[in-house]
């Protein structure tokens, strides 16, 4: 089932903005989307708008060419799994997993049988056959989180809303639980739509990745967009590590200071307007030791063993503070000796295009 939330603006009463100050969403039949974002951007509340928990200030939310936005929660027919996994305590995971099918009206209620027979698979579907006469108490966080996922699928929703729903596991069974979750979405197939703020999970997971903040959405594209190409300062800051380098544009040429940088094609800039700005690189996309087009000479401060390789701390000439370069572990540099550094791929932002994007 298809997806699309439609301009969606909500401000809640009190608040000096809006928490959605007009956010669009496609999400396509069968795709698994992340929302990734900082605390306070809005992922919750735009979830729960989907959902039909919450409704807009205006905007609209259709399910395939549906209009869903005057819908009930049922009338939708999502399923949904929260970070707190609230299973009931009292009841057997089979219990759990039927309830939503036992409180439906007399004339939907499936018999007894029929209630038990789709529990039962179910448990099978989430892998967790055997567990049925279980209480929640009896189970792992991990195994938990499996029944909430199995009770949001026993109602057949058109789409899973998951809001962090690793959140509350620790890290192990949290990489667990996420290499399962890519299984069982490529065996099911739902429409699923998740909330996270760890970005591994949300890269490693989503078909696509909504970068959302201060109530916008920053970007949307596959992982591999949002790491190579984001497509502003925020997404570059926020998705992996980058360190930001004053820097002008002239002509389509980054320079630093007098200094023209080589940067290869791959290389993206965000604008093609000249003027002073920013230059993102990540630490494992900057090369020293080795001479070539381009190269700068820097002195090294430090050297530090991380995991596999090493991370060099550098003085660029032309830049007040340090950067941060990996190495190969089995390349040694001492601190003070001097190497020319390259930079393999950046994206420029030019400073009135930070601004704004930090307005926001
Ligand atoms: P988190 O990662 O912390 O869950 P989030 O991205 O999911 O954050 P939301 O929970 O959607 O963000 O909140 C967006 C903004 O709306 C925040 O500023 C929050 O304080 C505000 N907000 C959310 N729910 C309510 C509410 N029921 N009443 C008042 N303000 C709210």
């Amino acid at each position: 089932m298809q997806i699309r939330a439609q301009d969606i603006v909500k401000s809640f009463p009190g608040a000096r903005r809006s928490a959605l100050e007009g956010v669009s969403l496609n999400v396509g039949s069968g795709e698994l989307v992340a929302l990734l974002g900082p605390s306070g951007g809005g992922k919750t509340t735009l979830l729960r708008i989907i959902a039909g928990l919450d409704l807009p200030d205006s905007g609209k939310v259709f399910f395939g060419d549906e209009d869903a936005s005057e819908k009930s929660v049922q009338e939708r027919r999502v399923g949904f799994v929260f970070q707190n996994y609230a299973l009931f305590k009292h009841l057997t995971v089979e219990d759990n997993i039927g309830f939503g099918l036992d409180v439906r009206d007399r004339a939907q209620r499936p018999p007894k049988a029929e209630i038990r027979r789709r529990a039962l698979e179910l448990l099978d579907l989430v892998q967790l056959k055997g567990l049925e006469k279980r209480r929640p108490s009896q189970l792992s966080g991990g195994q938990r989180q499996r029944v909430a996922l199995a009770r949001a699928l026993a109602v057949e929703p058109r789409v899973l809303l998951l809001d962090e729903p690793f959140g509350a596991l620790d890290a192990k069974v949290r990489r667990e639980l996420r290499s399962w979750l890519r299984e069982f979405h490529a065996r099911t197939g739902h429409t699923t739509i998740f909330v996270t703020h760890d970005q591994d999970e949300a890269l490693e997971l989503a078909d696509r990745v909504a970068v959302l903040n201060g109530g916008h959405i920053e970007q949307i594209g596959t992982p591999d967009e949002i790491y190579d190409h984001p497509a502003t300062p925020f997404v570059n800051g926020f998705i992996g590590e980058s360190t930001a380098i004053s820097a002008h544009l002239r002509e389509g040429q980054v320079f630093l200071g007098d200094h023209r940088l080589e940067l290869p094609k791959a290389n993206r800039l965000a604008t093609s307007s000249d003027g002073e700005g920013q230059l993102f690189v990540r630490p494992q996309d900057i090369l020293i030791g080795e001479e070539g087009p381009g190269a700068l000479q820097a002195e090294v401060l430090s050297v530090r063993r991380s995991g596999p390789t090493r991370r060099a701390e550098i003085a660029l000439p032309y830049e007040q503070s340090s950067i941060e370069v990996d190495t190969p572990a089995s390349v040694t540099f001492q601190p003070g000796e001097r190497v020319p550094v390259r930079f393999l791929r950046g994206t420029f932002f030019l400073k009135a295009d930070a601004a704004g994007a930090a307005a926001h």
